[in-house]
C-alpha cells in the first residue's frame, strides 16, 4: 500500500444555494392552496372543488417543510416528490436558459436537507462515487481496477482523492457508467452517498437512487462533458469530515466488489 501524503485540512462546507428550487417547489402549491380556499369562500358554485383543490396543493407543499431526522425517515417519498419537480419544470428552466442553475439549485436544496438530516447523528456507512472523466484523458494508470495505480503525479484531481481516502480509509468508487454506480451503491447499503458528477447525472441519481441520502458535489466541465472534468477535493473532503463518522482505529473496511 502506498504511503499517503496529508492534505490540507477541509474548511466548512459551501453555503447551499437551494432557494431558487425552494420557492418554486413551496411557492406554486402555497399561491394554488391561497387560490383554492379564496375561490371558495369567494364562490358558492363548485366551493367543494374549489375546496378540493385548496387541500389537495397543501399536501403537495407540505413535504418542502420536513426537516431533520423526519426527513431522513421519509426520505424516499419526499424526493420521489421534489425530483418530480424538478424533472418537471426541467424542459421550462431549458427554455429560459436556466437548465443549470435550476438544477444545480435543486442539488443545494438537496444538500441543505441532507446536512441537516445528519447534523445531530452523523453516517456510519459512507459511500464515494466518482466519475472516471475526472481521470485526465491522456493518463494511462488503472485506477478504475485499483485506485492505488495513480501515480499521483498532480495532473487531475484522482491523486488528491487517492491520498485523502487512503489516508482516511474512505470507501469509494470510480465508475464509468451510471447504472454501475447505482448498483455498486444498492449493494453497499451506505448511510450516506457523497457523490460527484455533472448536473445531468446527479439529477438522474437522486432522481433513481430516492432512498439513499446523497449529497452531492457538481463537476466542473473546463474542457467540455466527459473530458478532463474537475470538481473540489476540499468540498469532498468538507463533506465527509461534517457528515461522516471517522472510522475508529482499527475498523476493517467492507471492500467492495470489484468487476473483472
Ligand atoms: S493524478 Fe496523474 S497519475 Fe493519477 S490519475 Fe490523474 S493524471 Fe493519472
Amino acid at each position: 500500500m502506498k504511503e499517503p501524503r496529508a492534505l490540507p485540512i477541509p474548511g466548512p462546507l459551501p453555503v447551499e444555494r437551494g432557494a431558487l428550487f425552494l420557492w418554486v417547489r413551496r411557492g406554486l402549491p402555497l399561491a394554488a392552496a391561497a387560490l383554492g380556499f379564496a375561490s371558495a369562500a369567494l364562490h358558492d358554485a363548485g366551493r367543494g372543488w374549489w375546496m378540493l383543490l385548496g387541500v389537495g396543493a397543501l399536501a403537495a407543499a407540505w413535504p418542502s417543510f420536513i426537516r431533520g431526522e423526519a426527513y431522513g425517515r421519509n426520505r424516499a417519498a419526499i424526493m420521489r416528490q421534489d425530483t418530480l419537480w424538478a424533472n418537471a419544470l426541467r424542459p421550462l428552466a431549458r427554455w429560459l436558459r436556466l437548465e443549470d442553475t435550476w438544477i444545480l439549485s435543486f442539488c443545494g436544496y438537496n444538500n441543505q436537507r441532507v446536512r441537516e438530516a445528519f447534523s445531530s447523528r452523523q453516517a456510519k456507512r459512507a459511500l464515494i462515487l466518482l466519475p472516471h472523466c475526472i481521470q485526465m484523458a491522456r493518463c494511462k494508470a488503472g485506477i478504475l481496477d485499483d485506485l492505488q495505480a495513480c501515480y499521483d503525479c498532480g495532473l487531475c484531481p484522482v491523486g488528491d482523492y487517492m491520498n485523502a481516502a487512503l489516508l482516511n480509509r474512505w470507501e469509494g468508487r470510480i465508475t464509468n457508467r451510471s447504472h454501475k454506480a447505482y448498483r455498486e451503491a444498492r449493494e453497499y447499503r451506505p448511510d450516506l452517498v457523497v457523490a460527484v458528477s455533472c448536473t445531468d447525472r446527479l439529477l438522474k441519481g437522486l432522481t433513481k437512487m430516492p432512498e439513499i441520502p446523497c449529497y452531492v458535489v457538481p463537476l466542473a466541465l473546463p474542457h467540455g462533458m466527459c473530458v478532463d472534468t474537475d470538481f473540489s477535493v476540499p468540498h469532498l473532503f468538507a463533506a465527509m469530515e461534517s457528515l461522516v463518522q471517522p472510522l475508529p482505529a482499527g475498523a476493517k473496511v467492507q471492500p467492495l466488489v470489484r468487476e473483472a
